[in-house]
């Protein structure tokens, strides 16, 4: 594909080389326990939505998004949550069937699923009026789920089919997503779809040659870590407001909030933009108290937050301002133990003091003005490794500190990502050598040299003379300096040390 401005984009399209902020949206949507959550689970090829067997508790309640890979086809898959058509006001249905109309006004394609066992159940009738309701632009891909089950040569899946049409979106296909039963049949109803949409966006939107990624492909040049997708794991115990924080963030209800607690079951996986640049939310649920004491549900998502904290590149752990105010403790031990675990793993760290507005609402100055003291000084006394970890206040309920938030998690980033030039540091080390005084001559470290072999986080080495071992003393003593000289307060640096004889 050529760049030049009168080319145009041509057939087959390769969608591998398309950036995925461009690609295409499909939501999938269906009444509970169709399987939505397994057929996202396949089309990601990960299991990060999470099943679970129990059909009167709706696991999938929060809208998870997911880059599917089909063949060489290449979209946005979102996993909707379970549509409930008697729900209440105010229950969790119902703002689930809320949020799921907001998403649906930005996507491009809808799969609705059914089960083939049920035939067409009086709830997905109930799906196909919402849908006409609420997507009318959209004409859903009717999918019949659980087919292996009726792959015995019978005319079951005649009848299926015929029964399928009654819901007026055409003819359904077949498959099955937990044996991967069909999705040949995916493939190719979905591609000339997809296909055509992409065509018609890439010609419309000229300007986004570079911006689709296909010229870098083909040109590979230095890449600018820092401007690569940052991943960020918002985490904390259940009710603190990461769900309110993470609406703030993105501005618009994508993720449910409430007060009921452990309400975000499953870690959801949610991409904005921020000045440029690409962030993927990985939201956690508040797991940390539930350690082990809870079966089902909850304890599954312990184990898949876990695994997000190590993926995300910069972590914001949020704290309940009033409940600092009303303890005087700023961190429980799980707060403390996941700010320790945070840094271990190299990962950047942001600290979110959240509902000042409780504090404030009180008039009540002083507990302000104690809480912002008291938790810098107290964060310094349990994690001492790392100083001068950013500590934001903010009330997310009232939008207060939002940009303050991503302003420090994208410069925490930015930092995690900093490669400092060899000829640099061994400049600063001189001076800082000189700018120190050893107690004794010989105390001075011998250091001969001093390079950095990776980023994210900074990591160096320090070439010492003989086989002697600098003391612990000395690397605390270049770590604090570096993080001080370079800025780099919240960022778990490290230094090796490496003998040259
Ligand atoms: P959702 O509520 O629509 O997201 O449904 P889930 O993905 O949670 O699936 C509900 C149940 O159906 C789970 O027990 C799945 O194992 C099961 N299931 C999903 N897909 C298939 C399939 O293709 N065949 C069969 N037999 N069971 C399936
Ligand atoms: P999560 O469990 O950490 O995701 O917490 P939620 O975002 O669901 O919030 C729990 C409760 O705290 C909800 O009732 C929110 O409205 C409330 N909340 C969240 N942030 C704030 C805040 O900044 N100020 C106040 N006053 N309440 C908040």
């Amino acid at each position: 594909i050529s760049s030049s401005s009168s080319s145009s984009y041509q057939r087959p399209l390769d969608f591998t080389k398309i950036r995925q902020s461009l690609l295409p949206t499909l939501i999938i949507v269906g009444r509970p326990n169709v399987g939505k959550s397994a057929l996202f689970n396949r089309l990601i090829r990960r299991r990060e939505a999470l099943v679970y067997n129990t059909p009167d508790d709706h696991v999938t309640r929060d809208i998870r998004q997911g880059l599917a890979k089909l063949g060489d086809l290449r979209f946005t898959v979102l996993d909707s949550a379970g549509l409930e058509t008697e729900a209440t006001s105010g229950s969790i249905l119902h703002r689930t069937a809320t949020l799921t109309a907001n998403v649906l006004s930005k996507t491009q394609f809808a799969l609705f699923l059914i089960d083939v066992r049920a035939g067409v159940h009086p709830l997905d009738l109930e799906v196909g009026k919402w849908l006409r309701k609420h997507a009318p632009g959209i004409k859903p891909i009717v999918a019949m789920n659980k087919c292996e089950s009726l792959c015995d040569g019978s005319d079951a899946i005649a009848e299926a089919i015929s029964e399928a049409r009654t819901l007026g979106f055409g003819d359904p296909i077949a498959i099955s997503a937990e044996t991967g039963l069909g999705m040949t049949v995916l493939y190719e109803t979905l591609r000339p779809l997809l296909e055509d949409y992409m065509l018609q966006f890439l010609n419309n939107n000229r300007n986004l040659h570079d911006s689709c990624g296909l010229n870098h492909l083909d040109n590979p040049t230095e890449v600018d870590e820092s401007k690569l997708p940052l991943q960020l794991a918002i985490v904390g115990r259940p009710n603190v407001g990461k769900s309110t924080l993470l609406n703030t963030l993105l501005q618009e209800e994508r993720v449910l909030v409430g007060p009921e607690v452990g309400l975000t079951r499953d870690s959801i996986r949610v991409e904005f933009q921020y000045e440029g640049r690409t962030i993927f939310l990985v939201d956690t649920a508040g797991w940390m108290q539930r350690i082990g004491k809870e079966k089902g549900p909850s304890s599954l998502s312990i184990v898949q937050s876990r695994k997000n904290l190590m993926r995300a590149h910069v972590v914001a752990l949020v704290l309940d301002a009033e409940e600092i105010a009303k303890t005087r403790r700023s961190m429980t031990h799980a707060e403390v133990v996941i700010a320790r675990q945070t840094l271990e793993e190299g990962r950047g760290l942001v600290i979110v003091v959240n509902k000042m507005d409780l504090l404030y609402g009180k008039q009540n100055s002083t507990s302000v003005k104690k809480v912002m003291e008291a938790v810098p000084l107290e964060i310094q006394t349990v994690i001492p490794q790392v100083t001068g970890i950013p500590i934001l206040f903010i009330s997310a309920l009232e939008c207060r500190g939002r940009i303050a938030v991503m302003h420090q998690v994208a410069d925490t980033y930015k930092k995690w990502c900093l490669r400092l030039p060899t000829a640099r540091l061994n400049r600063w080390l001189r001076k800082v050598m000189s700018r120190h005084s050893w107690k004794d001559q010989a105390a001075q470290p011998k250091i001969k040299y001093f390079t950095q072999v990776k980023a994210r986080p900074p990591t160096f080495v320090a070439f010492t003379g003989g086989k002697t071992q600098l003391p612990d003393t000395d690397i605390r003593f270049l770590t604090k300096s570096l993080k001080e000289d370079f800025d780099l307060g919240g960022i778990p640096i490290r230094i090796m040390q490496r003998s040259v004889s």
